[in-house]
């Protein structure tokens, strides 16, 4: 592992910690797979031994008075089975009334404060430790509160592709980990926010900044997936457990608050099913979903903060479906019916080159809603206006009964053109 000075008086990188940034960075470059290149030269990779900046996040909205009594019956029906519960459940009961004061139709609802109260004052239940069985009830009900605000330490910060500065104070005043691999992990994903910027289309270049809570979610779920990637990457490696530890942390992290007030949180999608041999690969898995959402977040925030989402809710399964329900052509392309990538790359082009040269509207079967039409107003540059191919050479190169939709197309043309 590497190893780093965090003495306070430690002006800027010495020669030693300037040779771990370049192993650091060449090995994150490899893994983010865009080759090679001066991205931010190392002397603006800087060392801040002094400050430990905070950053607040506000916690969810706290939901209505109204449904949080619906929530609260079913306390009171588990607080009623034992007469051993009366008291917490007057305790308890105290509490409500007093919050019934925010009633929905009241001018002064419920703010952030009366939620870290309320929560406060039911996590003290004096009754509460004495009765462990009840306390799943009441942390779920403390969870349909809403989360309390909270502050974190500011680890690391990046700026577009041009600058990163490392806290190294505040990464020294985290004990429950090793210190010298959380540098590591903070280096990555600083890195890797970079290496987004610096990728990415105007379109995300020219909205980085403004900071909307979409956004955010998708670029630090995106940062944080990664050094999460890297860390246990190198514990696969080195059988460092301090690295196992680290990672054991993040997803620790993730798994306590909410997306998409605490943006980190979406990280946990890019996981789900996956195994020792993903974590051990050299190279991130080319079709996996974390590769999908980081390229489609380099054009655009909208169907990566949509997908991870999804997932969130329903599994990988569920964000891979809304992934290619905005990207139908992108599933012809990944779907392995032609032996290699180029015969589908190739494939995906003649349907849009068909669609355009006939202008009719071609329905890619699997997804009905979806017509070659509404995607030509994204990738509508990338048609050539005329066709390579006559319908004779179409059909010799791709009806080869593996793809039926070919079949109706050609059907329809002609029925179409005569
Ligand atoms: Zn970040």
């Amino acid at each position: 592992m590497y190893k780093w000075n965090f003495d306070s008086r430690s002006n800027g990188w010495d020669q030693r910690e300037s040779a771990n940034i370049m192993a650091i960075m060449d090995d994150a470059l490899r893994l983010f797979g865009k080759g090679f290149l001066n991205l931010i030269p190392k002397e603006h990779i800087i060392k801040n031994t002094q400050d430990t900046p905070m950053v607040e996040y506000k916690g969810d909205n706290p939901i209505s008075m109204s449904e949080l009594k619906e929530k609260y019956d079913g306390v009171v029906e588990l607080l009623k089975s034992d007469s051993k519960y009366t008291s917490t459940l007057e305790e308890l009961d105290g509490i409500i009334r007093e919050m019934e004061l925010f009633d929905d139709d009241n001018l002064r609802q419920m703010n952030a404060d009366d939620v870290r109260e309320l929560v406060g004052r039911i996590q003290n239940l004096s009754e509460c430790s004495r009765f462990p069985e009840i306390a799943d009830v009441l942390n779920k009900f403390i969870d349909d509160i809403g989360e309390v605000p909270f502050t974190e330490v500011i680890l690391g910060e990046a700026y577009r592709d041009e600058k990163i500065i490392i806290y190294m104070q505040s990464i020294n005043n985290c004990s429950s980990v090793n210190k010298h691999a959380l540098v590591e992990q903070v280096l990555v994903h600083e890195l890797f926010h970079a290496m987004h910027y610096h990728y990415s289309k105007p379109y995300i270049k020219g909205s980085w900044d403004p900071k909307s809570i979409s956004h955010s979610a998708v670029k630090e779920s995106l940062a944080d997936f990664f050094a999460y990637l890297y860390i246990l990457r190198a514990f696969y490696r080195s059988h460092d457990m301090n690295y196992f530890i680290l990672s054991k942390e993040l997803k620790n992290k993730w798994n306590t608050h909410r997306f998409p007030n605490y943006p980190y949180t979406g990280a946990k999608v890019f996981g789900y099913g996956k195994d020792e041999s993903f974590y051990e690969a050299e190279l991130i898995e080319k079709d996996c979903l974390f590769r999908l959402v980081q390229d489609k977040a380099m054009e655009q925030w909208e169907t990566p903060y949509r997908v991870i989402m999804k997932t969130l809710a329903g599994g990988e399964k569920a964000g891979k479906e809304e992934y290619y329900r905005r990207h139908p052509i992108d599933y012809l392309v990944t779907e392995k019916q032609f032996e290699d990538e180029y015969e589908r790359k190739e494939y995906a082009g003649l349907l849009k080159l068909l669609e355009k040269n006939y202008k009719i509207k071609i329905n890619v079967e699997r997804f009905p809603d979806y017509t070659i039409d509404d995607l030509r107003s994204i990738e509508s540059s990338d048609v050539c206006s005329s066709p390579k191919y006559s319908n004779e050479e179409f059909e010799k190169s791709f009806y080869s009964g593996l793809i039926h939709e070919v079949n109706e197309y050609i059907d329809r043309l002609r029925r179409e053109m005569y």
